[in-house]
């Protein structure tokens, strides 16, 4: 079983947590892997034409990196993504999630992964319009089985580390589009994830809520957390620890700053 707690150690395999290259200095314990893609491919065919998203990315992201995504429109950072979060599956090559290979997943696991260990910040917040924002950051910890009183301690803790607990009980709509973010970011974070995955967390945000936005997912990962962030915005990549770029399909740029 996989740990959910972004502080946890994750059930990494021995080979794999040793295939990643060691952090610097002599104090610091070997880094884990926890996302490993080797040599993937994917493909996208419709109609006469096949478009190749990726071609051959390898990309070993370790527990604890916070990673940040760039590179011009429809050079496969959404694919890459949607691959990481277990929303979309490789066309070769192989992925390995805390140690797991996900071609391996039967349907019910790949699902409970997806819930337990991965928390999605999407661009467009996408909260359920109809839920109030206790209940749209409750549902994916009830989809889970979840306890009623570990759910509402949860949700309780998730919506006052992003100062949205005085909103408890409202809409989406009643909500500024920075205040709908944080309650996407708590939702994200109430399950404690082992991965952050957010694709344009701040696309849809004035600059103002940019920033706060971006210094939650700092202050989560001081806490521990893994994060893989896709952004255009070259400032908030840089607070990244690492900068990964694609063009056409392929990583041509991996620097750890
Ligand atoms: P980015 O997120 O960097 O803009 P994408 O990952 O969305 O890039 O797309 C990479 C390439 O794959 C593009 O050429 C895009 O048109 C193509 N693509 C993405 N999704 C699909 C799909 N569902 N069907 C066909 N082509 C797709």
């Amino acid at each position: 079983m996989l740990a959910t707690n972004p502080s946890a150690t994750p059930s990494v395999s021995a080979t794999s947590a040793t295939s990643a290259p060691a952090a610097p200095g002599p104090s610091v314990a070997p880094a884990a892997a926890l996302l490993e893609l080797t040599g993937i491919v994917k493909t996208f065919q419709t109609d006469d034409v096949e478009t190749r998203a990726l071609s051959n990315v390898e990309l070993v992201i370790n527990k604890g990196e916070f990673v940040s995504i760039s590179g011009p429109s429809g050079s496969g950072k959404s694919t890459l993504l949607a691959i990481l979060g277990l929303l979309d599956v490789p066309s070769g090559g192989e992925y390995r999630i805390a140690g797991e290979s996900s071609a391996k997943l039967d349907p019910v696991r790949r699902a409970a992964l997806r819930n337990r260990s991965i928390g999605f910040i999407f661009q467009a917040f996408n909260l359920i319009g109809d839920l109030t924002v206790e209940e749209n950051v409750e549902l994916p910890l009830t989809y889970r089985g979840m306890p009623a009183a570990e759910r509402k301690r949860r949700v309780g803790e998730a919506l006052d580390g992003v100062r949205m607990g005085h909103r408890a009980r409202h809409l989406p709509a009643q909500l500024s589009g920075g205040q709908q973010q944080r309650v996407a970011v708590a939702r994200a974070i109430a399950g404690d994830p082992l991965i952050l995955l957010a694709d344009e967390p701040t696309g849809n945000l004035d600059s103002k809520n940019g920033d706060a936005v971006m210094e939650l997912l700092e202050q989560m990962h001081a806490k521990g957390a893994t994060i893989c962030m896709v952004t255009h915005n070259e400032d908030y990549a840089r607070k990244a620890t690492r900068v990964v770029h694609l063009f056409d399909g392929r990583v041509v740029e991996d620097r750890r700053g």
